[in-house]
Order: C-alpha cells, then structure tokens, then sequence
C-alpha cells in the first residue's frame, strides 16, 4: 500500500511524520508525473485553499487527480483540504474539486475564534484532539455522507464513500494516529482489498 501525500503548499509534513509513525509508505506529489503514478490513497493537507487550488492547476494536477478521486482513490482532505473537495463553498465564489456533496464555509468561525483547540468524538472514537486554524466547518451535507463528527453544533468530519474530511488537524497532535488509522483501515484497506 503506498499513499500519496500532495506536498504544494501547506501542512503536508505533518501528515508525513504521522505515515511514519503507522509505518505506512508514502511519496509526495509535487509535479505531474508524481500523480501519474500508482497509489492507493491521497492526502490533501491543511494550507491554503486558494492557494492549493492555484498551484494544482499551474502544476498540470488539477484533472488527473480529479479523475483518480472520481474514480474511487480513496482521499483524506484536512481544512483546506476539505475546501478542495467540497462541491459548494457558500461563501467563497470559487469551487474546486468539487467530488464531495458538502456545503461548506471558510473561515467559518471568525477572527476571534480564528484558532483553537478542543475534544470531541469521531464517529465510536471519544475524546479526539482536535486543533482548528482557521477552520471551515460543514453546512449542509447530501445524500450518502455519514457525519462523523459534530462540535458545537457544527460538522467537523464527514465521510462519503472513498473520500474523509476533517476541519481540525489531525496531523498537528505529533503522537495522536487515530484519524489516520481510521482512513488507511476503512478506506484505503477496503478499497485496497476490493480492488486487488
Ligand atoms: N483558511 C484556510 C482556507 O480557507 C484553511 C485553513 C487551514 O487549512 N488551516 O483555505
């Protein structure tokens, strides 16, 4: 199993330094040949949305890995990364991959709050850290998206199908591997197993 960790912009590191801890092997994709290879997942770090968008489309990136999350790669998308799939962002013009049926809102709680940190439950999993930067959160979701978790009311983490969500920073909590655990067992492996 190799998963593929996009290294444009952001807070791709730390995700790295989580794949270490699980011993699960990774490559980052940084140019087009990178995503023209092989892998069995993809993570879309926390960053900048606007710019993530930007540098997938100058870098030729933007199509093929569209098609690869269209076709099934399973894909774990932290904050910006979140913004990268959501099909509407309701406060932002703009729209990206747009492969999941979520609304969301950037920026979403405001200057005061722009970062903090809390617990809460993902899915059975109680007493998650979680650390918000800027955060989205997730306004309206669609048919065949199971929320899996809810702070103060709002949705932080979601999944549909092949594709996971979270507004918080699971890779910013150096020995908390749990979140990502769960993306390699129920998504990755799933599919991995499915597929081979
Ligand atoms: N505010 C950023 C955006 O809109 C997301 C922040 C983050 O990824 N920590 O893209």
């Amino acid at each position: 199993m190799k998963i593929a960790v996009a290294a444009l912009q952001g807070a791709f590191l730390e995700h790295e330094k989580i794949l270490d801890r699980l011993d699960i092997e990774y490559f980052e994709i940084r140019k087009r040949e990178d995503a023209e290879k092989d892998f069995d997942g993809l993570i879309l770090p926390g960053g900048e949305s606007t710019t993530m968008g930007k540098l997938l489309d100058e870098l030729d990136l933007f199509d093929i890995l569209k098609a690869k999350i269209e076709n099934g790669l399973p894909v774990f998308g932290t904050c910006a990364g979140l913004i990268l799939l959501a099909r509407e962002i309701s406060n932002d013009d703009k729209r990206y991959f747009g492969t999941m049926d979520i609304t969301v809102r950037r920026n979403a709680y405001g200057r005061q709050l722009g970062s903090f940190e809390t617990t809460g439950s993902f899915g059975k999993t109680e007493n998650v850290p979680m650390v918000f930067i800027r955060a989205p959160y997730i306004e309206q979701t669609g048919n065949g998206v199971e929320v899996l978790s809810v702070v103060d009311g709002k949705i932080v983490a979601a999944r549909q199908n092949n594709q996971l969500v979270t507004a918080f920073h699971p890779e910013l909590v150096s020995d908390y591997t749990q979140i990502h655990q769960y993306f390699i067992d129920k998504i990755v492996k799933n599919t991995y197993t499915d597929l081979k």
